[in-house]
């Protein structure tokens, strides 16, 4: 899981998230060795298996078209883009608009998903008010590629029951939170889990996360 490269992280009050594109850079090049080395597939996230990895990022930050697509494109690895339909179809360009994510999702490898509508944490809302969200996020995301997304990941991770069910009330298949860990076939496909990357990871952090190292970490969440 990655939100921005390049870009200041809204909330991002400890920096973690916050990536230049060296960092990013250093770290796809470590993901991809380790996926060479340990015979791991790099998928795109809605063909996820067993001993696969899939790139995912947050937000739909702006450089997910102008840095991340360029990089990843060129080393052929698949990405998916979870974003929030209101920051499309605001003025803050930070994140991109209605178009750039119709050329984003034009570009080899390149998958979007939606991140809710407003980016408000849906557990917070009442059902009605998270139904609405999700739905009006499906929509508006569809209408800008122009064809269904059947995929999202929960703002700042928050689901419960019965935001898991209202999302594929609505028509999503798989829905990623940000619980820390790996996924097996009997994963709910609604709760797919992911492992959260920070730029200042190193090298061995990296591999460790990677391989499985750090899935300690699930057990505090
Ligand atoms: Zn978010």
């Amino acid at each position: 899981m990655y939100h921005s490269v390049g870009n200041q992280v809204d909330g991002d009050i400890n920096g973690i998230y916050t990536m230049s594109n060296s960092q990013f850079a250093q770290q796809v090049e470590i993901i991809q060795q380790l996926a060479n080395e340990n015979n791991i597939a790099i998928v795109p996230f809605a063909a996820a298996h067993e001993n696969s990895v899939s790139f995912t990022f947050d937000d739909g930050y702006i450089d997910a078209l102008t840095i991340v697509a360029p990089l990843l494109c060129s080393k052929g690895i698949p990405f998916h883009v979870f974003v929030s339909s209101a920051r499309m179809n605001g003025t803050d360009r930070k994140y991109m608009s209605g178009s750039q994510v119709a050329e984003l999702a034009a570009m080899p490898g390149a998958t979007i998903g939606c991140h809710g509508a407003e980016h408000q944490s849906l557990t917070s809302l009442s059902i009605t008010e998270a139904t609405s969200d999700l739905r009006a996020s499906k929509i508006s995301v569809q209408a800008a590629v122009q064809h269904t997304i059947d995929t999202m990941s929960y703002p700042y991770g928050h689901v419960n029951e019965a935001v898991r069910a209202a999302a594929e009330q609505v028509g999503f298949t798989q829905a990623a939170c940000s619980k820390w860990g790996f996924n097996t076939k009997e994963t709910d496909h609604m709760m797919l889990k992911r492992i959260d990357m920070w730029a200042g990871d190193n090298p061995s952090t990296v591999r460790d996360k990677v391989l499985g190292y750090w899935n300690w970490f699930g057990l505090l969440s």
